[in-house]
C-alpha cells in the first residue's frame, strides 16, 4: 500500500465511524451500541490489517475460500472475525472454530450442519438467522413466515446460540433506502424478542450497508456491514472508461 492509500483508508474509516455515531445518537443510542462490521471482501491481508490498525474491530467475510487464504496470512489478527456470506453446508467445517459469528444462516438445513460441526468441536456457535425480508425468489434467507418454526428447530440444538437476525433487503432504491424492509425487520425482531425463547438471545439486528446504513440504524439496526465506504470501490465496481 502506498502512503496515500493508507491515509485514505484511515480517513474513510474515521468518516464512517463518525456517520455511524451520528446515526446512533439520532436513534437515541450510544455510538458504541452499534457494531461496525467491515465487509472486507476483495481486500487483501495487508489492507485488512491496515483497517484494523485504523480502528476496525470486526471483519466480515463472505466467501469461505477467500477467508481461509487471508486467515492463513493473519489478516484478521487484532479483530473479531465473522462470516456474512452465502454458505454451503459442505464448507461449514472450514468456518467453525475460526469465526465468532455466522451471520448468514438462511435455512434450517444450514443451521443443523453448523450445529453438528460445532458439537464436534465442543463449542456453542453463535449464529444470526438470515431473513429473506423482501421475499425474493432468487435470494437465500428464511421466509419471514417460516422464521418461528426455524427458531423452534434450531434453538433445540445445544451447540447453537441464536444471537439475532440479519437481512439483506432488495437493492435499495435511492429514495426510500429500504426504509420499509428495515421497519419490517425491526417488527419481526421485536416480535421474537418479546417471546423470550429459551436458548435465543436477540442481541443483534444486522442490517444496513454502504448505501443505507443510516436508515438501517434509524430503524433499529445495531450491527451494520460496511464495505465500500470503508475500503473504497471494489475492483469489479469500478466502471472502466
Ligand atoms: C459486501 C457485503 C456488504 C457490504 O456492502 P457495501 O455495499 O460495499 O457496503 C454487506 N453485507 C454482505 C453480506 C456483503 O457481502
Amino acid at each position: 500500500m502506498t502512503e496515500q492509500e493508507r491515509n485514505e483508508l484511515h480517513e474513510r474509516i474515521a468518516q464512517v465511524k463518525e456517520r455511524v455515531a451520528r446515526a446512533a445518537e439520532k436513534a437515541g443510542k450510544k455510538p458504541e451500541d452499534i457494531i461496525l462490521v467491515a465487509a472486507s471482501k476483495m481486500n487483501n491481508a495487508e489492507r485488512v490489517q491496515e483497517a484494523i490498525r485504523a480502528g476496525i474491530e470486526v471483519c466480515g467475510e463472505n466467501r469461505v475460500q477467500e477467508l481461509l487464504e487471508k486467515y492463513e496470512q493473519n489478516a484478521y489478527e487484532g479483530a473479531d472475525l465473522q462470516f456474512i456470506g452465502t454458505l454451503q453446508t459442505n464448507k461449514v467445517k472450514f468456518l467453525v472454530g475460526k469465526v465468532s459469528l455466522i451471520q448468514s444462516v438462511g435455512s434450517v438445513h444450514l443451521g443443523e450442519a453448523i450445529a453438528k460441526e460445532a458439537a464436534k468441536h465442543g463449542i456453542r456457535q453463535d449464529i444470526l438467522l438470515e431473513v429473506n425480508i423482501g421475499r425474493e425468489q432468487a435470494k437465500s434467507g428464511i421466509d419471514p413466515d417460516e422464521l418461528l418454526d426455524a427458531i423452534d428447530t434450531l434453538r433445540a440444538k445445544p451447540s447453537l446460540h441464536i444471537r439475532g437476525l440479519m437481512a439483506i433487503p432488495p437493492v435499495a432504491d435511492a429514495e426510500t433506502k429500504n426504509l420499509r424492509y428495515f421497519n419490517e425487520m425491526r417488527q419481526v425482531f421485536v416480535d421474537i424478542l418479546t417471546k423470550k425463547y429459551d436458548n435465543v438471545d436477540m442481541d443483534y439486528l444486522s442490517m444496513g450497508m454502504t448505501n443505507d446504513f443510516e436508515t438501517a440504524i434509524a430503524c433499529g439496526a445495531n450491527m451494520v456491514r460496511i464495505g465500500t465506504a470503508i475500503f473504497g470501490a471494489r475492483p469489479y465496481q469500478i466502471v472502466s472508461p
